[in-house]
């Protein structure tokens, strides 16, 4: 595999060694010993404070994905209404997701380069359909936008709407993230995007409305939460846990919080602004509209028209540095630097952007 000295793709991104580090070691079986639960519930309390919650943090192996089906599955039945607010890939995907499990579903979808603004809209869409559950993506990756979650929050809250269920994965880390200021019933996260380690687990924070919804639901299946109430209570698991991978997450939220999460989200906010200020030197186009909100954490711009995706991304490799692709209608016209943990350094971002600038006035 050819080795990339500036990698930039927005996640999975470049493992520190501590983290590696921490794999290289046996660990005893998960379901057997105690120092498992231990654990578990150390890397729980400081993914609390990550998110900004009190609630109950659920972890599990697999990446991003898992957390999603997990969160739809054990809460919703066939019949059950799901309002899907979308402004990208990953967004409308939860509207494909609702459907395969039989609910009705409404998308309010809005451009794939914009962020929520009419309110007036979402607002008119939850008083009339009224929903079991709103979903959203907070940070819409293959847009390269962030959405504000405060204002759905505060309408789940004016409607009495049971569920939100808002996918945090590739902000958590990088953003702020208040989950419960701002009313999340289900926050869902990956391990491989901020949060630097390798792709290997998902979390989710879970209001206890939502424990309550989960109890009604029953849902028996991989993906279920329910075993998880009791978990570290029985310590019993539903499967056997990853110990390596558990400790390798609590090892990445340690380095964020010595960092300082508020230090951290401040380097993440500075490192996109530098580099959304150099695309526009380079007078290349950014994806997100004017007025859209963009991502702290990964920013989308348009291929130049004299060049294919192709021959941009070898142009890169050439000279050492990856970049993300894109996917759906926006494969080869949009890519997207990823800065997101380990890759939300200014030096690299330098690096990275003179290079982009040689391959782009070249053509
Ligand atoms: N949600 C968002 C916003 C993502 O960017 C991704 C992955 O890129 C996922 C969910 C799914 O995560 P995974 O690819 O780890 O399953």
């Amino acid at each position: 595999m050819e080795k990339y000295l500036i990698p930039l793709v927005p996640g999975p991104v470049s493992v520190p060694r501590e983290i590696l580090n921490v794999a290289a070691q046996n660990f005893g079986s998960a379901d057997l010993e105690p120092e498992y639960v231990k654990l578990y519930l150390e890397t729980e309390a400081l993914l609390q404070q990550i998110m900004r919650t009190k609630n109950r943090v659920v972890i599990q192996t697999g990446e991003g994905m898992l957390g999603l089906w997990t969160a739809l599955k054990s809460t919703l039945l066939p019949g059950d209404r799901v309002l899907v607010l979308s402004t990208g890939l990953f967004g409308e995907g939860f509207a494909d997701m609702a459907k395969a499990i039989g609910c009705e579903t409404r998308l309010l979808a809005f451009g794939y380069d914009e962020t929520f603004r009419d309110f007036d809209a979402i607002e008119k869409a939850i008083r009339e359909f009224q929903p079991k559950m709103i979903t959203m993506v907070q940070n819409e990756t293959p847009s390269g936008t962030m959405n504000p979650v405060q204002e759905i929050g505060d309408l789940k809250v004016k409607y009495g709407v049971p569920l939100l269920c808002v996918d945090i994965v590739s902000g958590v880390g990088g953003t702020p993230i208040h989950v419960d200021d701002w009313h999340v019933d289900l926050a869902l996260g990956g391990s491989q995007k901020c949060l630097s380690a390798p792709a290997s687990m998902s979390f989710l924070a879970v209001s206890d409305q939502a424990w309550d919804i989960v109890k009604q639901v029953k849902y028996v299946g991989y993906e279920a939460l329910l075993p998880f109430l009791t978990a570290t209570e029985t310590a019993y698991f539903p499967y056997t846990p990853y110990w390596q991978g558990t400790a390798q997450l609590k090892r990445a939220c340690e380095l964020i919080l010595e960092e300082g999460l508020d230090s951290c989200i401040a380097r993440h906010e500075k490192v996109a602004k530098y580099c959304r200020d150099r695309i526009r030197k380079m007078d290349l186009k950014l994806y997100p509209v004017e007025g859209a909100i963009c991502s702290p954490t990964v920013t989308a711009v348009y291929v130049p028209s004299a060049l294919t995706w192709k021959q941009l991304d070898n142009d890169l490799r050439e000279q050492g540095m990856v970049v993300g692709g894109n996917y759906g209608c926006l494969a080869g016209k949009v890519f997207r630097i990823g800065h997101m943990g380990t890759q939300a350094n200014m030096n690299l971002l330098k690096e990275a952007m003179d290079i982009l600038e040689t391959v782009v006035h070249d053509i």
